[in-house]
């Protein structure tokens, strides 16, 4: 329910002060420009930087031997869990016809959709924190040293070791998948706290590996919250927090030197005359704002980044627009948090990334659920790639980006998808064609 005052505010007074409030209470589009916009990383309230990313991605590193045991399917990649950049040119065309619009410069798709292990960008930060703590424990217990080769992790006393601790997590879903499958493997005891818009498949799959899935009859704020209580309860309970976790932030930030070695490989060149755009589907903020500081970090001046948000969970625009950040829900000003994109249905954003990050941050954007079907269908039909709803928020940025660019690269980070069961895709599909035969 809306709030008669909003910290201490009445609604007439925040809509003098933000007119473009009135048309996101409306769930209507929105385009928001950042004005405290600063390119610089320094002097961001918090202490991390390019050292914390790179030990980050050495950590990753040392546990490739094991990651490439137990998941054959990161054998191609030696046990790192990267996915592919790739142009999208018939997608590019295909936008521009749609929308009569010309984007300028190349669209290329980031495609964490096909992420190893989870399906989606959440194998980045969720799996990176359960092994921070796994390697912590072995080291704690004298099992293990950063030299020693990591497939032995694989084993029975590290599986007993791990068995004595648990781990939890509050997820719309792909989260939990993420960190559920990664625990599991390892031999933790894992619980996840699912919120209610939660797909049934999501909470099949991980029960069927052994995890334990609590069902909230609440939004992700609740279900994180009800998670947290519990696990400070135990103290053999790691909690990872989604709303303030710096080894979540840290984990999504190693996919910034990761997409810099592509784009070298690819002979990509990034520069004051062409910049990279990049357009982060954002659900608490914590793989965008992760990414994005990463990115910021290597390439200054020449990134700008947007978050990408669906019109019922605005909740990071609003924690920014407001300078409210985690104090602020989407609800408090009357809008629903109800949409088909299940990994967006946030609330509450992470106040550890609005208040950090926030001033990298160049704009935030949101986007109709029709529109995400639409992008889907577009997808498929043009790359044959196929996407769940929230990963398909960045693809319409080039189109919508206010700004003129003389040319650019363009890149929309395609966050989820690959696991997503095939007939629930194909409705997806479906809904996705029947919507854009709808438009003329
Ligand atoms: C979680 C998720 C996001 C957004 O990540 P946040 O860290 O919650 O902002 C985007 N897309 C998909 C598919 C997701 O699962």
């Amino acid at each position: 329910m809306q709030k008669a005052k909003i910290a201490g505010r009445t609604l007439a007074e925040w809509q003098a002060e933000q007119p473009l409030l009135q048309d996101v209470m409306a769930t209507r589009e929105v385009w928001w420009t950042n004005l405290a916009y600063a390119s610089s990383v320094d002097g961001l309230p918090m202490k991390l930087g390019i050292t914390d990313v790179e030990a980050a991605d050495r950590r990753l590193r040392r546990f490739a031997s094991y990651i490439a045991k137990v998941f054959p399917e990161t054998q191609s990649t030696q046990g790192v869990i990267e996915s592919p950049l790739q142009p999208v040119p018939r997608m590019q065309c295909e936008l521009e016809r749609l929308y009569h619009k010309k984007i300028c410069g190349s669209l290329y798709a980031k495609y964490d959709s096909h992420l190893p292990i989870a399906g989606s960008i959440k194998a980045r930060g969720g799996v990176y924190e359960v092994l921070k703590v796994a390697e912590e424990l072995a080291m704690e217990h004298h099992l293990l040293k950063e030299t020693d080769d990591y497939s032995v992790i694989d084993s029975e006393p590290f599986r007993r070791l791990y068995s004595g601790y648990s781990i939890a997590v509050g997820s719309t879903g792909n989260l939990g998948l993420s960190i559920g499958i990664i625990s599991a493997k390892l031999g933790f005891k894992v619980t996840v706290h699912m919120s209610a818009d939660a797909k049934e498949w999501k909470k099949s799959l991980l029960r069927a590996k052994g995890v334990c899935v609590v069902e909230h009859n609440a939004d992700f704020s609740q279900a994180v919250a009800e998670g947290r209580a519990q696990a400070a309860k135990d103290a053999r309970c790691h909690f990872i927090d989604d709303e303030n976790s710096a080894d979540l932030f840290l984990g999504y930030a190693v996919a910034a030197l990761r997409l810099k070695q592509q784009l070298d490989e690819q002979q990509i060149v990034i520069n004051e005359k062409r910049p990279l755009l990049v357009y982060l589907p954002c659900g608490v903020g914590g793989s965008p704002g992760g990414i994005t500081f990463g990115l910021k970090l290597l390439f200054g001046d020449n990134v700008h980044c947007y978050f990408a948000e669906p019109t019922h969970a605005p909740a990071m625009l609003l924690g920014l627009m407001t300078g409210l950040h985690d104090e602020v829900s989407v609800q408090d000003f009357g809008v629903d948090n109800i949409t088909a994109a299940d990994g967006l249905a946030v609330g509450r954003p992470s106040g550890f990334v609005g208040k950090n990050v926030g001033s990298l941050i160049c704009g935030v954007y949101t986007v109709e659920d029709d529109e995400l079907y639409r992008m889907l269908a577009l997808l498929a039909k043009t790359e044959n790639v196929f996407l769940e709803p929230s990963a398909l928020a960045g693809f319409t940025g080039p189109i919508r980006l206010p700004i003129a660019v003389e040319d650019a690269v363009h890149i929309a980070w395609a966050t989820g998808g690959s696991m997503v069961p095939a007939e629930i895709m194909q409705s997806f599909y479906l809904q996705g064609t029947d919507l854009l035969q709808e438009t003329p």
